[in-house]
């Protein structure tokens, strides 16, 4: 008999995709314009590609306002720093993403400090960072809203766990840390340098993995009843040849043990562009003193 919950991350991000909707629909009767959200794609590169077609497809589902500019490879730093700039002065334009990875000639840093931080929906810009730390409203980075998201779909008050999160990044393991102290969960980073890792998350009743390393995190390292988020999208040899995706937690272990868990596909993944089109809503309401 299956005793752990299995949490579904595209129920969930459809749930949340549809609570933005009905706020784009509320933006145009009561405030009388359309959030939108400007996406600039330099280069060829074929994830990307499907990353931005994805945005641009769900940002017009949800009623908003889509704009991509694609550009090619050879684009340089100068013309990708004005368009930035132009997109932070025109009003119509509330959220923008820059898709990342930049061809190596331009530098990512500089582009991304470039975007105005009421227009950065992806939440990486230090300003964002610094109003996160300090618990002002900022839009914050959209995969660790939804990894949140799906924990509270579990249990709704998280506060006083043990929360521990795997990895350090700053797209992933830095800001979910930032929002689970929000949440008021004793927060434990843990990254490579960490010692007995495996003691350290035994001690958590959330565990947070955002490793890159593929099945790293065991059956028996977790405690019975946590809830397991996995973070990690890890591409690994499959069946007949192919590849197949794994996360950063042995799923068949884990499961056995935690009392939920995300699975890999189909869990935080689909929430991270649901919390983008969120983040662009919440753009929008920054920039025009709407209250939430
Ligand atoms: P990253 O490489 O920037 O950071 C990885 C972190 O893991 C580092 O902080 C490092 O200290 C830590 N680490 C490395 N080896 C470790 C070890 N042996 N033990 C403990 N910690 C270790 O990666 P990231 O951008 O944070 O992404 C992490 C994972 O999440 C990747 O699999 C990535 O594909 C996935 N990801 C998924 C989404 C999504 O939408 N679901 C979004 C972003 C990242």
């Amino acid at each position: 008999m299956q005793t752990h919950r299995i949490i579904d991350g595209k129920a969930i991000a459809a749930q949340v995709r549809e609570g933005v909707a009905k706020e784009v629909a509320l933006m145009k009767s009561a405030h009388g314009f359309l959030p939108g959200l400007a996406v600039v794609l330099v280069g060829e590169d074929p994830a990307s590609k499907v990353y931005v077609k994805n945005k641009g497809e769900q940002t017009k589902a949800s009623g908003m306002n889509s704009w991509e500019h694609k550009l090619p490879a050879e684009t340089s730093e100068a013309e990708v720093l004005a368009i930035v700039q132009k997109l932070n002065d025109d009003p119509a334009v509330n959220g923008i993403l820059v898709q990342l990875p930049l061809p190596k000639h331009i530098n990512a840093e500089k582009v991304l400090n470039t975007i105005h931080p009421d227009k950065d929906v992806d939440g990486f810009h230090p300003v964002n960072v610094g109003r996160l730390w300090v618990g002002e409203r900022t839009l914050v980075p959209c995969t660790p809203t939804g990894s949140v998201i799906l924990a509270k779909s579990v249990q709704p008050n998280l506060s006083g766990l043990n929360a521990v999160v795997i990895g350090r990044s700053n797209i992933v393991g830095k800001p979910v840390s930032a929002l689970l102290l929000r949440e008021n969960c004793t927060v434990t980073i843990a990254h490579s340098k960490t010692r007995n890792i495996h003691n350290v998350v035994k001690g958590a009743d959330l565990v947070i993995a955002a490793v890159g390393i593929p099945e790293m995190v065991r059956g028996d390292w977790i405690k019975p009843g946590a809830i397991v988020i996995d973070v990690g999208i890890n591409r690994v040899p499959g069946e007949a040849g192919k590849t197949k995706l794994v996360g950063d937690v042995n799923y068949e272990e884990c499961a056995r043990v935690a009392s939920a868990i995300t699975p890999v596909p189909g869990g935080v993944g689909p929430m991270t562009i649901a919390c983008l089109l969120k983040n662009t809503v919440e753009a929008a309401k920054i920039q025009r003193g709407i209250k939430d």
